[in-house]
């Protein structure tokens, strides 16, 4: 098969012919239809993260099943899937605690850059081993995965509104419904109107908000940041205090809840200093290693009982969230397609990722035939 193999980091990914064993044990070889490119696969190609090279990124996916390995029951051939990143073991304390995105056995292999048994199924056309990222490696025309990686969806869907619930919009839907438990009327703020700030204005919407707040460095992100429903935007570039913006436009008391859809320092200060006591700042984004924010100590931390939470894949049960996004999707509450931006095949990944860096307006998708 095709795929894009990342051999440096901060260099373009070769199309390379690639070998991809058959499935084993409760594994799924799965044909990728639609994959999307997200930030977190730029941050790895551009080593702000830890993976062994050399790796095949993309873990925002849609695919059909193409073959079962022995034992699976979740899905059979032909089945229209959406990809997870977070594959679990449904056995482990974080399973039975309903964290299945801190599943142990997955920690572990995607750790490796191996499935759940250690070992990978990916190699070049040397033979030399390629590792998986996130159990899924989805720039590629097949991926092999552990069956409870995929979910069975209607046919009807478009693949690409279904490779982006695998990732952008659950994350940012969940960050919003799951983890800040957004409730109508309340005022709410978002840093980042990527794919991911976009998915969680949708759900702030959904949630009849009433003050939503995008704040972008990125002047072009403000029609993007109304088109999608937001009340208020902030250029953090031209605007001196953030926060004081902020409570100027919620009756001088804060958000209720801030969302840290960037992973930047700046984003978590400004995020802080902008909820009301009491408030929620959603950490979303994933920040480069060794990264650190401060915030006072004092008076001001338990005084003002605000909370600071880590949002991980939504913060839910993903494949629930996948079934609940597509039935809002379906019932025209969530206008996914509007979020789909350009499609592109395959090669068409590095300067997808160089357009990311440089500021789009909604997801690319790399489709398959
Ligand atoms: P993206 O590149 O599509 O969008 C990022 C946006 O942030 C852009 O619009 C950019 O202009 C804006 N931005 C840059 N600096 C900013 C600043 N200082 N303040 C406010 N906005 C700023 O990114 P994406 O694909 O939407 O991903 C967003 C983040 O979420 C990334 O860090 C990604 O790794 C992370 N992520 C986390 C999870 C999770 O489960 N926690 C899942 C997926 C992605
Ligand atoms: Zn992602």
């Amino acid at each position: 098969m095709k795929a894009a193999v990342l051999r440096e980091f901060g260099k373009d990914m070769p199309i390379e012919d690639v070998t991809l064993d058959d499935p084993k044990d409760r594994e799924v070889l799965i044909r990728i239809t639609a994959a999307g490119v997200c930030h977190s696969d730029l941050s790895v190609a551009r080593g702000k993260g830890s993976m062994p090279l050399p790796c095949i990124l993309g873990h925002e996916a849609a695919g059909v099943i193409e073959k079962t390995g022995p034992g699976v029951s979740r899905v059979k051939k032909g089945d229209a899937v959406v990809l997870s990143w977070t594959p679990y073991c449904g056995n482990c304390f974080y399973c039975r605690a309903g964290l299945p995105a801190q599943c142990e056995a997955y920690n572990r292999a995607a750790g490796q850059g191996a499935l759940f048994d250690g070992t990978g199924r990916l190699k070049s056309a040397s033979g030399e081993r390629i590792y998986h990222f996130t159990c899924q490696s989805s720039f590629a025309e097949y991926a092999v995965m552990p069956e409870t990686g995929v979910l069975p969806i209607h046919k009807e869907i478009p693949a690409t509104v279904a490779a982006l619930v695998g990732c952008a919009v659950t994350t940012g839907y969940g960050a919003v419904v799951n983890d800040a438990q957004a409730r109508p009327g309340e005022y709410l703020a978002i840093w980042g109107l990527g794919g991911v700030g976009i998915s969680a204005l949708m759900a702030a919407r959904l949630c009849n908000a009433e003050v939503i707040v995008v704040v972008d460095p990125n002047p072009r992100k403000e029609e993007v940041a109304r088109r999608f429903g937001a009340t208020h935007y902030i250029n953090p570039k031209t605007t001196e205090d953030v926060p004081a913006k902020i409570r100027e436009l919620t009756q001088g008391r804060g958000v209720d809840a801030a969302f840290d859809c960037i992973g930047r320092q700046a984003a978590f200060e400004q995020g802080y200093n902008s909820i009301r006591p009491g408030g929620k700042l959603v950490i979303v984004g994933q920040a480069p290693r060794g990264d650190v924010f401060t915030i006072p100590a004092a008076r001001a931390f338990p005084a003002v009982q605000k909370r600071i939470l880590g949002s991980y894949y939504g913060g839910g049960i993903p494949e629930q969230d996948f079934l609940r996004i597509l039935d809002l999707y379906r019932i025209g509450k969530l206008e996914l397609d509007a979020m789909v931006g350009k499609t592109v095949p395959l090669p068409g990944v590095n300067d997808a990722f160089r357009e990311l860096e440089s500021g789009i307006d909604t997801r690319t998708v790399l489709v398959f035939n």
